[in-house]
């Protein structure tokens, strides 16, 4: 077995259960692609059993603090037995869920999700990599699904040195899914979609704005960003009068105009506008549209802290332009899914947002990501996706 010997001072993170060690802290050591090493601080002592990523900043994952741990087989099937339990007692209001989220369920690097009697996977790091066809065997024995479609092909992968993989792993079938979520359908495919097939993080706020639509009684909704219109149809699931939805991909708003027509939805309540989002908000400040309620929910800006600073700018710009659009009583749901903003400064971009475009917020609620993608107390990079539910004052 490999040891990686820490630098002196270096050994509190993992001694606080958080699995990452980056290159930085390391005195000496190393492992190939995967392999499992051990982590000692610099007086020697054992932290962890980890997987090496010789390729990556951050050089281990770890699997286990536990020095009596082996890290086999029966090893990932009693992760993912864990994993899977958790989603079992939670009772989720949908077919396709995720079942496993890489670090908070002690698998660094691996995603899996379920979508009927299909799993999806991605494996990100050297470490789940190097473990696949022992995972994919217990995913299957383990949910009974006969078939599981690798979609490794998030970019976090070359941060890794690890090639695109995309295809069957294990069983064949369709690639196109109805999910149903809170009695709506909502047509995907696992091979073209976005992550996995689908944003599943997103499915309590997609049930908060029908909510709040039903409330509020929405005449008209803006969903900035709306991929295929899960926000779209939520909202006048519950009631909203009027829809525009605005992404800047084509295919993504033809499966929109499809969801609604799904939901049985009344496509003269709906606009779809195939353009850019920041040219489109400032187009209707000029012309002086409103709208009672707005989503936000932009792409990743920031995927670590490095690109915070730009990214907290672009936050801000949408932020304020969307404020500008809202009448007295009209309610911004805004959201950031970057890792690299925390919450309390995603809470202060909106905050000076809402002051540049002179308005007064009351903060009606703050959402996050679905429970099957859990945060953890030893891993606040989990909390990737924070939202914001904000009326301007009456
Ligand atoms: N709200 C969606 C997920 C949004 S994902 C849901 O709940 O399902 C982000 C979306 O933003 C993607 O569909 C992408 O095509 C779109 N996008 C990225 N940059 C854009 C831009 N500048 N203008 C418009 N759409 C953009």
């Amino acid at each position: 077995m490999k040891t990686i010997r820490l630098k002196p001072g270096k050994e509190r993170s993992l001694q606080r259960r958080h699995p990452w060690v980056f290159d930085g802290a390391i005195a000496k050591g190393g492992g190939d692609p995967g392999e499992t090493v051990r982590v000692d601080s610099a007086e020697g002592e054992f932290l962890a059993w980890g997987a090496c990523s010789p390729n990556s900043k951050i050089r281990v994952r770890a699997w286990s603090f536990d020095q009596g741990q082996r890290i086999d087989a029966a090893f990932f099937r009693d992760a993912l037995r864990r994993a899977i339990a958790l989603r079992e007692r939670m009772g989720i209001a949908s077919n396709g869920l995720r079942l496993v989220h890489g670090e908070s369920d002690g698998l660094p690097g691996l995603v899996v999700d379920r979508y009927g009697d299909t799993l999806v996977a991605q494996f990100g790091a050297a470490g789940v990599e190097r473990w696949k066809d022992v995972i994919a065997d217990a995913l299957l024995e383990l949910t009974g699904c006969p078939r599981l479609y690798e979609r490794s092909d998030a970019s976090a992968r070359g941060l890794e040195g690890l090639p695109e993989v995309t295809g069957w792993l294990r069983g064949d079938g369709p690639t196109a899914f109805e999910l149903e979520e809170h009695g709506w359908r909502l047509g995907l495919d696992i091979a073209q979609g976005h992550k996995t097939g689908y944003y599943l993080d997103q499915r309590d706020s997609r049930l908060a704005l029908h909510d709040y639509a039903k409330r509020l009684k929405f005449a008209q909704v803006l969903n900035c960003f709306s991929y295929t219109g899960g926000f779209s149809v939520a909202a006048l699931a519950g009631g909203a009068g009027h829809v525009t939805s605005i992404d800047s991909s084509g295919p993504a708003l033809e499966q929109a105009r499809e969801n609604l027509k799904l939901n049985g939805l009344d496509l003269s309540r709906a606009a779809f506008l195939d353009a850019d989002v920041n040219a489109s908000l400032r187009q209707f400040v000029a012309e002086g549209r409103q709208f009672d309620a707005i989503v936000l929910d932009p792409p990743k800006l920031a995927p670590t802290a490095a690109h915070a600073e730009r990214a907290a700018r672009a936050y801000k710009d949408i932020n304020r332009l969307a404020f500008k659009l809202l009448p007295p009583g009209g309610v911004l749901f805004t959201f950031s899914c970057s890792g690299g903003i925390g919450v309390e400064l995603f809470h202060k971009i909106v905050a000076s947002a809402a002051s540049d475009a002179d308005v007064d917020g009351a903060i009606l609620q703050r959402l996050g990501g679905a429970c099957d993608h859990p945060m953890t107390t030893a891993f606040p990079e989990g909390e990737y996706l924070k939202g914001l539910v904000v009326m301007k004052k009456l």
